[in-house]
């Protein structure tokens, strides 16, 4: 598949050697833009409307103008997905600021660009869902929400890049992410859940995290099936005196964590309300979408 991958840019497909986008693009220059990644699964693409409320949000914070309409982006997704003959895979929208001077000032750049890859994803290798994840807190902290809301999915993702590449030093896959007053906010590319005593905590997102598409299906699902779910600030000692972790994302799903900074997290196996959940939606993924044809 990856040999006659067709990617869209502003209205058009073009095979992977011909996607090219200007080096004068302020997405390249400056990482001024917006993204998502969304999941398609069964030919169908998961939370679709969830995921571009959020672009069009992020969007607006950073007062970028999608040159589309929502039926057009729809369209334009479905194109792609259908191009590329995906049943299974993962999107990648991608809106940066367009085309502009070698200043910052985003009114020099006329019109965003718009580009989709429609390809397959492998996060995570199949024995961390089943053994679970090792991570670690790590000491770069989630960026100051005063500085920058990270509700806005940018194409600015350094500060995660920093604290995976901590994360990769230590020989993990993914890592905590605090901020600055020691509070639990997110991972690099992941929501974090905790289960204590049958209760489910996730920080809320006034802290600070990405609101994931992932995040709300699990709360969802928590609540449905009776747990009582608490989006309130934790921090490393609640994470440490956990029975349960986990992690969510588009691209990894929802995957079991085992061990913290070498500490066990329960008894250091997969939790049973994290399999549960795990299992749960897995069971919605297909249903919970548009479909491509
Ligand atoms: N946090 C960050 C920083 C992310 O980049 C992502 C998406 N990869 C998530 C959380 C999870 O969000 P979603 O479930 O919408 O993919």
């Amino acid at each position: 598949m990856t040999q006659d991958l067709k990617i869209w840019i502003d209205g058009q497909l073009y095979s992977k050697d011909q996607a090219k986008i200007s080096v004068f693009d302020h997405g390249v220059l400056y990482g001024d833009g917006v993204f998502e990644g969304i999941r398609v699964y069964d030919g169908c693409i998961f939370r679709l409307r969830e995921h571009l409320e959020r672009l069009w949000s992020s969007a607006h914070y950073l007062k970028l103008e999608i040159p589309m309409s929502y039926d057009g982006m729809v369209a334009a997704l479905r194109e792609t997905v259908r191009a590329n003959g995906l049943k299974n895979g993962y999107i990648r929208l991608v809106v940066t600021r367009g085309i502009g001077d070698l200043g910052l000032d985003p009114r020099l750049c006329p019109r965003p660009t718009v580009f989709i890859i429609a390809a397959g994803i492998k996060m995570y290798p199949e024995s961390d869902y089943e053994n679970g994840l090792e991570v670690i807190t790590v000491p770069t902290n989630r960026i100051n929400l005063s500085a920058f809301n990270a509700r806005v999915k940018s194409c600015n993702y350094i500060n995660n890049i920093m604290a995976k590449m901590e994360g990769q030093l230590a020989n993990v896959r993914e890592a905590i992410m605090l901020n600055q007053d020691g509070f639990v906010v997110e991972c690099t590319g992941d929501n974090v859940f905790i289960v204590k005593k049958g209760v489910l905590y996730t920080p809320p997102i006034y802290l600070g995290p990405l609101r994931g598409v992932t995040r709300d299906a699990i709360i969802e699902l928590a609540q449905a099936d009776g747990m009582t779910v608490k989006e309130e600030p934790f921090t490393r000692f609640e994470v440490y005196d956990a029975d349960e972790m986990f992690l969510t994302g588009t691209a990894a799903e929802a995957i079991p964590v085992v061990k913290v900074d070498g500490r066990l997290i329960g008894k250091g196996t997969p939790g049973e309300i994290t399999k549960k959940l795990i299992a749960k939606f897995r069971e919605i993924v297909s249903k919970d979408g548009v479909m491509v044809d």
